[in-house]
This record gives structure tokens, C-alpha cells and sequence, in this order.
């Protein structure tokens, strides 16, 4: 009995000295384990209480507790000191340089289709257009009929349309187009009907903006891109006048040696349509993969306003004519930096956006 409480005594002692000399919070954890671990010291004393005379169990229990508390009470008390003393040291070792530069804070840039864009909006600026801009969920109305499209015209093929759900019916399982007929643009087009609808002759508008289209995604096609129509409506306009303009915007944009050519083109509505090409950027017009050996690169398409369609505008066809033209930045851009896949636009990856921030 006299070796166990002598045992405990001891523990006592040395537990105090051995946490003294512990110097770091690694260093008491150790001890903590080595003294009141499962396997630990006092573990290993508690043990030895069963052999004890009966008698003199409730003592030695007594103290072996105590003993237990002063330990605990002694770790936690060391670790709070070295913590303590931690914090100072660091306090001490850092120091501010108040004279020290800031850092750059990234502030980022445009989206390189948005600077193409915006070089378009410049260009047409100089000849005297404004920006008109359409809601991107439009109706069946605006996007197909009033512009010369009707439910069963065959170009209405030419474009596989995002439809909006009829409220609820997602909800249900059951998803079908809304009865109103209201859909995502699949082109801007429908701004130009409102555009007329909205302004006095004569209008010369740009109509920039986001359109969608049920497509299989792949290296050339995105369901979401972005078109750049203009639209000029006035009395005594005419083909001639289109194709001067076009002319010199090909000029601001390619540079003034750029060769360029019409050739008949197809749209609903616009009647003649044409399209317009210039000499391939990549091989200078000897025929290349990037023009499908033609030496030619279409940039944007064009045509006279059909007649339907400056009437569903509220102008009068005998009185008014008027030239509109689309083109596509997505493939402008592309072209622009030699990007070899649209989906690249829309990634996301900072990887490929950081290269466009010059200047921006
Ligand atoms: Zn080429």
C-alpha cells in the first residue's frame, strides 16, 4: 500500500518538473499522453488500486484523483503559458513597412466578344447610327411573323428555337411550350420591327445583343452568340447605298487594300438578300482550310428590307425603303485572334480570358 500512495506522490513531483521543462505545445501534448494517457502512467498506478487491502482503497482512490486534477490543471495551465508566450514572440518578430508599395488589385477586362462589339458600335457611330436594343425572351410574333416568317414558311426550319415553358407545366413533369408563344430570340432581327415601331424616319440602328438556338454544341456552334444587325429606313435609299457602306465598314475593319465581293444571298426578310465576303484573312485569297479553299471568308449577310416587314414596322413600302445587314462577333472575334472553338467564349477559364486585358 505505502508503494502505491509513494508512487502517486511521486508522480505528483515529477509530473510538475517534467512540465517545467516541456518548451513547446507539441512537447506537453507528449507528456499529457505519457501521464494521463489510456496507456499512461497514472493509468497504469489506478490499476494497482484492485490489489490493495479493501481498507485502504478509499485513500489511495482519493489521491490518485487529486493527483489526476493537478496534473490536468498543470498541462492546461503550461500549454496556455507557451501559447502566451508564442504570440509574443511573434508580436515581436513582425514588424509594418508603412512605405512598403500596395498590391495591384485585379480590376479585369472585356470579354473579347464585347470588344468586338464595341469596335462595331464605334465604326457605325461614324456614320451616324444609333444603338436600339430588343428584350432577348421575345415572342413567336416578333421573331417569326412580322419579320415575313409564318408558321408554316420552310425557313422557320432554318432556326431550332429555346421555347418558354408554359408556367407550372415543368413543375407537373409535363413541359410544353408557354401558349403565349413566348421564346428566346434566335436572332435580333425582332428589334429591328420594333425599332420601327419605336422611331421616326429616318432610323439608322444598330441592334447588338445576345440570341439563342437548340443547337449541338461543338467547335462553330454555340446555343447562345451574338448577332450585330443594322437597319436603315428611309425614302430613296437603296441597294447601291448598302453596299457603299458595307464597303467602307469592311475597309475600318480589315483595312483599306481588303479585297471584298456581294453575292445573292436568302433571308425572309429581305428582299434582294445578299452576302457579303472578304478576301480570306488567312491565306490572302489563294485558298486555305480557314475558307474552304474559295479564298473568300462571308462576314455578314444583308439585303432591302422586304416590303412585309417595313409594313409590320408601320412604314409605308411605295413611300420608304430601308437595308439591313447582320453580322455574327462571336466568328469576328474568332477570326480576329485566331480561336479555333467558339465554346472557349463561354468557358469561363480565366486561362483564356486573361489574354484579351490589353488595353482594357
Ligand atoms: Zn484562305
Amino acid at each position: 500500500m505505502s508503494d502505491l500512495r509513494t508512487d502517486l506522490e511521486a508522480l505528483r513531483a515529477t509530473a510538475r518538473d517534467r512540465l517545467s521543462a516541456a518548451d513547446s505545445a507539441e512537447a506537453v501534448e507528449a507528456l499529457r499522453h505519457d501521464l494521463l494517457g489510456r496507456s499512461g502512467q497514472l493509468t497504469g498506478l489506478l490499476r494497482q488500486l484492485g490489489s490493495v487491502a479493501p481498507a485502504d482503497r478509499p485513500p489511495l482512490g482519493q489521491l490518485a484523483n487529486e493527483v489526476r486534477r493537478e496534473v490536468e490543471a498543470a498541462v492546461d495551465a503550461r500549454l496556455a503559458d507557451l501559447r502566451g508566450s508564442d504570440l509574443d514572440a511573434r508580436l515581436a518578430a513582425e514588424t509594418i513597412d508603412m512605405s512598403a508599395p500596395g498590391r495591384p488589385v485585379p480590376i479585369g477586362h472585356l470579354h473579347p466578344v464585347l470588344t468586338t462589339m464595341r469596335d462595331l458600335r464605334e465604326i457605325f457611330h461614324a456614320y451616324g447610327f444609333e444603338v436600339f436594343e430588343g428584350p432577348e425572351v421575345e415572342t413567336e410574333e416578333y421573331n417569326f411573323e412580322l419579320l415575313n416568317i409564318p408558321p408554316d414558311h420552310p425557313a422557320r426550319d432554318l432556326w431550332d428555337t429555346l421555347y418558354v415553358a408554359e408556367p407550372g407545366s415543368v413543375e407537373s413533369g409535363d413541359p410544353r411550350p408557354a401558349a403565349d408563344g413566348t421564346i428566346l430570340r434566335t436572332h435580333t432581327s425582332p428589334a429591328q420591327v420594333r425599332a420601327m415601331q419605336a422611331l421616326e424616319a429616318p432610323i439608322r440602328v444598330l441592334t447588338p445583343g445576345r440570341c439563342f438556338r437548340y443547337e449541338a454544341v461543338d467547335a462553330s456552334h454555340g446555343f447562345e452568340f451574338f448577332q450585330v444587325e443594322g437597319l436603315v429606313v428611309d425614302r430613296d435609299t437603296s441597294l447601291a447605298d448598302l453596299k457603299g457602306l458595307l464597303e467602307e465598314v469592311a475597309r475600318a475593319l480589315y483595312g483599306r487594300e481588303v479585297p471584298t465581293r456581294f453575292r445573292p444571298g436568302y433571308y425572309p426578310f429581305t428582299e434582294p438578300s445578299v452576302a457579303f465576303d472578304i478576301g480570306c484573312l488567312v491565306c490572302g485569297g489563294a485558298g486555305c482550310a480557314a475558307c474552304k479553299r474559295s479564298g473568300w471568308m462571308t462576314i455578314l449577310g444583308a439585303g432591302m428590307v422586304h416590303p412585309d416587314v417595313l409594313r409590320a414596322g408601320g412604314f409605308d413600302p411605295d413611300e420608304y425603303q430601308g437595308y439591313a445587314f447582320g453580322m455574327g462577333p462571336d466568328r469576328m472575334t474568332m477570326l480576329r485572334h485566331a480561336i479555333g472553338d467558339i465554346r472557349l467564349f463561354f468557358s469561363a477559364d480565366l486561362r483564356f480570358a486573361t489574354q484579351f486585358a490589353e488595353g482594357r
